[in-house]
């Protein structure tokens, strides 16, 4: 399935029509929410969607607003549409309609036909993830790929942005003004941020035939205060999820490989040192190696990648092996950049 998005430009009676959909959706989705919350608190039962969908029929005799949600604004919109900047391949299996800070946006999610690939020059890669670099991989002809940390950049922006919609009276014109400036920040630094993930996951696929990263617990990170800024900013796990997307269209394989110890193992000879890791040069002591922390990190993620057996897929997707939960990653995380020594 590959996902095509459009900016729509729908006249004002088509906004009020949309708007008053979402409220209704909206309304529907907290609803249904609430049954479920229900349902296990009060009688320890799990509904699903389908038993969900099943009550449709009944709720819309009730509510008409409800049961006039229908195909016929996704029809309006399709022939908008018809102004449209990319064609679409393949057949059209669900619409989407949705409104982001700047406007409303149509998405359709299409299922393509399959394509011939050829296989990569390079059989296999480790991605080392960090907080120094963005990534850093196994190869030593490729360079780290560097954090653009666009929030940080933009954080002075968006800290005015914020005191302009703090100082501002509430329920006032001007402040639902500065609210819609607020978000329209916002949403350029998250559309960066993709647009990074989308050039840097597609010079990997092209290169690499199997991509092995670290399982990683990153909402577990992101828990810890002194960390989340930097992690939420790289935005790691959006990241892994569009490699995962790129190798599956590509036909490349994505590892996913147990995190623990791949900082303090050498990649030359596995032995464990017990490094400072406020230090960003790996010294082994028992072959001499040295080289960056980051890259012998990579180095022994590609390792495990190529040890886990091609036959135990998970199935989350079809393109990703795994060799067990994400474990210590939280500590990992923590000891690789907080400059302190590791007590391993
Ligand atoms: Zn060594």
């Amino acid at each position: 399935m590959k996902a095509y998005k459009y900016k729509l430009k729908p006249s004002a009676k088509i906004v009020a029509v949309f708007e008053s959909w979402l409220a209704v959706l909206c309304e529907l989705y907290n609803a249904a929410l609430q049954e479920r919350r229900d349902a296990y608190q009060i009688n320890h039962l799990s509904i699903s969607r389908f038993d969900q969908d099943r009550q449709l029929p009944d709720i819309k005799k009730d509510r008409p607003d409800l049961a006039r949600i229908h195909s016929q604004v996704v029809q309006n919109v399709l022939k908008r549409v018809a102004l449209i900047s990319r064609l679409i391949e393949g057949e059209i299996k669900t619409c989407t309609i949705k409104r982001e800070a700047d406007g409303w946006y149509v998405i359709f999610a299409v299922e393509e036909p399959n394509k011939d690939v050829a296989v990569a020059p390079i059989a296999s890669v480790g991605v080392d993830v960090g907080i120094e670099s963005f990534a850093t991989l196994s190869d030593d002809e490729a360079a780290p790929i560097e954090n653009p940390q666009y929030f940080r950049r933009a954080e002075c922006d968006l800290k005015k942005a914020q005191r302009r919609v703090s100082r501002r009276a509430r329920g006032s014109k001007r402040r639902k003004k500065a609210v819609r400036l607020l978000a329209r920040k916002h949403l350029k630094v998250k559309r960066q941020r993709r647009d990074f993930h989308f050039k840097e996951a597609r010079k990997l696929v092209s290169q690499y035939q199997s991509i092995a990263v670290e399982n990683l617990n990153i909402q577990g990170m992101v828990k810890n205060h002194h960390l989340a800024k930097s992690i939420s900013d790289a935005g790691w796990g959006q990241f892994i999820m569009i490699v995962i997307y790129k190798a599956e269209e590509a036909g490349r394989t994505v590892v996913k490989v147990n995190p623990s110890s791949t900082s303090q193992d050498c990649s030359r000879c596995g032995y464990r040192n017990l490094i400072r890791l406020g230090t960003r040069i790996y010294r082994c002591r028992q072959c001499d190696l040295v080289i960056h922390r980051d890259r012998n990190a990579a180095k022994r993620i590609e390792q495990r990648g190529r040890a886990v057996p091609s036959g135990s897929r998970r199935e989350v997707a079809s393109c990703i092996r795994s060799d067990g939960p994400p474990r210590l990653s939280l500590r990992r995380a923590l000891a690789r950049d907080s400059g302190r020594e590791t007590s391993a």
